[in-house]
C-alpha cells in the first residue's frame, strides 16, 4: 500500500513529530528517569505527555523525550495514587515543572528520591529506580558520566 494511503483512506493524517528539536531541548536526556540516549542500547521515543487519547496535542509543549522503559511504564497515565497522602496526584510534566523540584538523586546518584508527591508518584508509575538504571547510574557514576549534568 502506498505510504500515507492508509491514512487517507481512514481519514487520518500521518504527523510528523519534531524529534529533533524535542531531542535537543532535553540535552538527549530521558525527561523523566534522566537516562542519556548516547548510553543507551534503544533509541529514545517522543512522549506525549497528555497522550493523545487524553486529547493531547503534538505540540512542542506537549512532547518529551523518554527512554523506552518510561515511555512504556508512562503509557497512557497523567496520574497516580500517592502513597503517603491517599490522594491521586499529577505525574511530573517536563513543560511545565522543574526536575529538581520534584526530585534530587541519592549521595551516590544510583536512586531518584522524590520531593514532592508528584514526584514520588512519578517514581511509582514510572519505575524510575529499576534494577537496571540504578545499575548503570552507579556503574557511569565511577567513569564520572552520572549525573548526566
Ligand atoms: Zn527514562
Amino acid at each position: 500500500m502506498i505510504w500515507g494511503l492508509k491514512e487517507a483512506l481512514m481519514g487520518k493524517r500521518r504527523v510528523r513529530l519534531p524529534r529533533s528539536r524535542v531531542k535537543i531541548r532535553a540535552n538527549y536526556c530521558c525527561e523523566y528517569c534522566k537516562s542519556q540516549e548516547n548510553l543507551s542500547s534503544s533509541p529514545f521515543s517522543i512522549d506525549h505527555i497528555i497522550p493523545l487519547a487524553k486529547n493531547g496535542s503534538n505540540d512542542l509543549d506537549n512532547l518529551a523525550l523518554a527512554c523506552p522503559g518510561c515511555n512504556n511504564h508512562k503509557f497512557t497515565h497523567t496520574e497516580a495514587l500517592d502513597p503517603v497522602s491517599g490522594e491521586i496526584v499529577p505525574l511530573f510534566h517536563p513543560r511545565q515543572q522543574e526536575w529538581a523540584q520534584h526530585f534530587k538523586w541519592s549521595s551516590d546518584y544510583s536512586t531518584m528520591i522524590g520531593l514532592t508527591p508528584t514526584g514520588r508518584v512519578t517514581i511509582i508509575r514510572l519505575k524510575l529506580n529499576r534494577d537496571y538504571l540504578v545499575n548503570l547510574r552507579k556503574a557511569l557514576f565511577l567513569t564520572g558520566q552520572q549525573p548526566p549534568f
